[in-house]
C-alpha cells in the first residue's frame, strides 16, 4: 500500500477535466488571428476567462493568464516595483520562494520590509501598521501558508490598507478550493492562483489585477492579456484551469470537510499510538488540508527516506528547494530554532484520500519510531 500525502506540492490532474480538454483540442486557432478559426478560439478563451473570473468574484478583464503562480507572483511584485522611483515594499518572512526570493532580489535596489511571523505562524497586523510608510507601494501577504497551513489575517490587513495607496497582493494558491477566495471580500488588488494545486495541469496560473490598477509587463511582445503578459495563450490549459477552478469551488465544502476529518483522524491516531509530536503553529488557525509536525525524535531527512521506502510520500516543507532537505525557512522564522526546522514534516491531505491512508501513515511512523527506540 502506498500513500501520497503531499498535495500541497502538487495534485494529480483530474482525469475528467483532462478528457474534456482533450476532446476540445480541435479548436486549435490562435486567439489573436482575425479569421474564423482564430475567432472560434478567441470565443472559447473568453468563455474560460469568464468562468475563471466568476470563481473568484472578479471581471474577465481582471484576469491575467500566466505560466503558473511563480510567474504571477513575479509579475505582481516586479510589475508594481517597476512603476515607482524609490518604492518601499512589505512582505513576510514566511512567503513562498517565488515571493520571498523576488523581494530579496529587489532589496538591493529598493527599500523592503519582511514582517515576522510568530510561533502561531501568523504575522501581527500592528507590525504591518508600524511598517507602512508614505512611499509603500505594495504589501504582499499569502492567504494560506504552504508549509504550515496558517491562515493570515488578510481581512484585517485589507482594512489597514484601505486608506493607504499601497496595493495589496495575496498569494492565494493554497487557499483556493479549501476556503472562500473572493477578491471583493478580501479587498485584494492582486491575487495569485495556480492550476496544479487544484487538480489542474502544471504550467498554468493566473494573476487577478483589479480594474484600473496599473502594472508594468514583465514578459513583453504582443498585446496579449491586454498588454500585461505577452505570448499566445495556452488555450487548452486555460480551459483546464477554468474547469479545475469551477470544480474546486463548487465542491469546496465537501472537500474541506473531508480533509479536516482526515487531518483530525491522523492527529488523534498519532496520539493514540504514543508517537511524540507537536503541531507547528496554531492548529486552530490553519487550512483544512495542511498540518506541519515537529518530531523531536528524528531528523526529517531520515524520516522522509524511511517513509519513502515504505511507500509514504511526504515532504519536509516546500518542494521548491529542488530535491534537497533544507531546514524549512518558515519553521525557522516562526521558532528561530534550526533544530526544530530540521525535525519538522508537512503532511498535506486531499479529499481523494481515505481513512485507511492516514492509518497506514501512522502505522509506518510507529514502526520507524519503534525501530529507533525499541519498546
Ligand atoms: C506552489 C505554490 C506556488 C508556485 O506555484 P507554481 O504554479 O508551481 O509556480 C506559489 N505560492 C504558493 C503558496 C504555492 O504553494
Amino acid at each position: 500500500m502506498s500513500v501520497y500525502v503531499d498535495y500541497a506540492s502538487t495534485t494529480p490532474f483530474d482525469k475528467e477535466i483532462m478528457e474534456k480538454v482533450m476532446a476540445g483540442a480541435d479548436v486549435f486557432g490562435n486567439p489573436s488571428s482575425i479569421h474564423r478559426i482564430g475567432k472560434d478560439a478567441k470565443a472559447k478563451l473568453q468563455d474560460h476567462r469568464t468562468r475563471i473570473a466568476e470563481s473568484i468574484n472578479a471581471k474577465p478583464k481582471e484576469i491575467i493568464i500566466t505560466s503558473g503562480a511563480t510567474e504571477a507572483n513575479n509579475l505582481a511584485i516586479k510589475g508594481t516595483a517597476g512603476r515607482h522611483e524609490k518604492p518601499h515594499m512589505i512582505t513576510t518572512d514566511i512567503e513562498h520562494a517565488s515571493v520571498r526570493t523576488t523581494y530579496q532580489n529587489l532589496s538591493e535596489q529598493y527599500d523592503v520590509t519582511f514582517l515576522k511571523a510568530s510561533e502561531d505562524g501568523l504575522i501581527d497586523v500592528e507590525d504591518l501598521k508600524d511598517s507602512l510608510q508614505s512611499n509603500t507601494v505594495l504589501v504582499s501577504i499569502m492567504l494560506v501558508n504552504n508549509e504550515t497551513g496558517s491562515i493570515q489575517p488578510v481581512y484585517e490587513i485589507a482594512k489597514v490598507l484601505k486608506d493607504h495607496q499601497a496595493l495589496f497582493h495575496i498569494d492565494a494558491v493554497q487557499a483556493f478550493g479549501h476556503m472562500e477566495v473572493d477578491v471583493e471580500a478580501l479587498r485584494a488588488d492582486m491575487l495569485t492562483l495556480s492550476g496544479h494545486k487544484i487538480y489542474g495541469p502544471k504550467g498554468i496560473g493566473m494573476l487577478y489585477l483589479r480594474e484600473g490598477t496599473k502594472l508594468s509587463a514583465q514578459i513583453t511582445g504582443g498585446s496579449h492579456e491586454l498588454s500585461r503578459r505577452a505570448g499566445t495563450e495556452n488555450t487548452m490549459w486555460v480551459e483546464a484551469l477554468a474547469l479545475a477552478m469551477e470544480k474546486a469551488d463548487s465542491d469546496r465544502a465537501r472537500r474541506s470537510l473531508k480533509e479536516m476529518q482526515l487531518k483530525e483522524r491522523f492527529l488523534n491516531e498519532l496520539t493514540a499510538k504514543e508517537i511524540p509530536f507537536e503541531v507547528n503553529g496554531d492548529v486552530n488557525r490553519q487550512a483544512s488540508h495542511i498540518v506541519n509536525l515537529h518530531f523531536p525524535w528524528s531528523e526529517a531527512e531520515f524520516l522522509l527516506t524511511a517513509l519513502d521506502m515504505t511507500g509514504i510520500y511526504v515532504s519536509a516543507g516546500s518542494a521548491c528547494n529542488a530535491g534537497t532537505v533544507q531546514p524549512s525557512h518558515v519553521i525557522q522564522a516562526m521558532y528561530d530554532d534550526e533544530e526544530r526546522a530540521l525535525k519538522s514534516i508537512r503532511f498535506s491531505f486531499s479529499h481523494l484520500m481515505e481513512e485507511e491512508d492516514v492509518l497506514e501513515i501512522v502505522s509506518q511512523l510507529k514502526a520507524i519510531y519503534e525501530r529507533l527506540y525499541g519498546n
